[in-house]
């Protein structure tokens, strides 16, 4: 495959989300600068005013913090999902430091249509796609699991506890063994789903601080489709939409954390530079070795990544100078994968 035709199915986009109140009453200044029309975003090192130009670095699309959340569907994301509804693989990570609108971004505020995030839209638009086609059958399966130490957990499963095996078959791949799935016939089925994961994780994070920033979230629908062929069989097509929000890509290892935590912020951090590597890889198009087995996370998703899938990868940052340095390692990061 061509260079060009491989990073076609790998975009990296940046959205900056608004200055919080915190921020604008304390004495962070803005510094960063989010170019939209060109795609670019500039940020000023706050120890170097003015002495340095800013840097700046260039995306498929950016976003700043005035955008809506149906712009960021409907000009990144649904043709993604339109390829997921043609029997494609695509997945969309959410990359970024703790607080910046990771969550935001893949879920939203469920309460307000507005502000109803990627998941939310997909489920509309998978489900929209389906009441109006006419010679198809479809059938939509969730998943819901969260990856936390390099360890896999059902979200959708009352033992939550258990962890799962990955395992691999050689006609169909990797696969998560004992993954419970639910079939779900409308959009308001799929989103309970969600929220019986969402409240798993959430007992979770009240039971331990921090867990969720700690841990990468994947919501995996399957759409099935059969349609009748010229040929007068019936022909079936399986498209999977991966709904990845990452674990937060913060700095853990801080002088003074030791023994779990620091065990814990390695494993983190694993899974977070083996998926750059390996998107890295992918957009370089001269690698020959895809290096998937490096983390569960790039194991897992291996068949959604690279080959006929599609990528999108939001990263997500802040514009204050309070957080330069995590914001200036995203954007290398983001830029390294692009
Ligand atoms: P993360 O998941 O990366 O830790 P959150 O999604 O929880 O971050 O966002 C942190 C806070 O900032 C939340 O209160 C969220 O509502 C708000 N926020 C994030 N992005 C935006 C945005 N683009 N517009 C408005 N508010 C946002
Ligand atoms: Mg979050």
């Amino acid at each position: 495959m061509s260079k060009a035709k491989i990073c076609e199915s790998v975009k990296v986009v940046v959205r900056c989300r608004p200055m919080n109140g915190k921020e604008d009453a304390g004495a962070c200044d803005q510094i960063v600068d989010m170019g939209v029309k060109l795609g670019q975003v500039s940020i000023q090192n706050p120890k170097t005013i003015p002495t340095e130009v800013p840097k700046t670095f260039t995306f498929d699309a950016v976003y700043d913090s005035s955008s809506k959340q149906s712009d960021l569907y409907d000009e990144t994301v649904r043709p993604l999902v339109d390829s997921v509804l043609q029997g494609f693989n695509g997945t969309v990570f959410a990359y970024g430091q703790t607080g910046t609108g990771k969550t935001y971004t893949m879920q939203g505020i469920w309460a307000e249509p507005e502000k109803r995030g990627i998941i939310p839209n997909s489920f509309e638009h998978i489900f929209t796609h389906i009441s109006r086609s006419q010679d198809q059958q479809y059938l939509v399966r969730a998943s819901y699991l969260e990856i936390y130490q390099e360890e896999i957990r059902d979200l959708l499963n009352k033992d939550e506890n258990k962890k799962l095996e990955l395992k691999e078959k050689p006609e169909t791949g990797v696969y998560i063994k004992d993954l419970s799935s639910f079939v779900t016939k409308n959009v308001k089925e799929i989103e309970h789903v969600m929220n019986v994961g969402n409240q798993t994780r959430s007992v979770a994070s009240t039971n331990m601080n921090e867990y969720s920033s700690r841990s990468h979230a994947i919501f995996v629908v399957t759409v099935e489709c059969s349609e009748l062929g010229l040929d007068g069989e019936n022909h079936i097509r399986v498209g999977k939409l991966n709904l990845v929000d990452l674990a937060g890509s913060e700095r853990q290892s801080k002088t003074g954390v030791q023994g779990e935590r620091l065990k814990e912020a390695t494993k983190i951090n694993l899974s977070l530079s083996a998926l750059g590597n390996v998107i890295s890889a992918l957009v370089d198009g001269k690698s020959t070795h895809i290096p998937y087995r490096d983390s569960k996370l790039t194991r897992l998703l291996e068949d959604s990544l690279g080959g006929n899938a599609k990528t999108i990868m939001v990263a997500t940052i802040g514009p204050a100078s309070c957080n330069y340095e995590e914001s200036l390692t995203t954007l290398r990061y983001a830029n390294r994968t692009k």
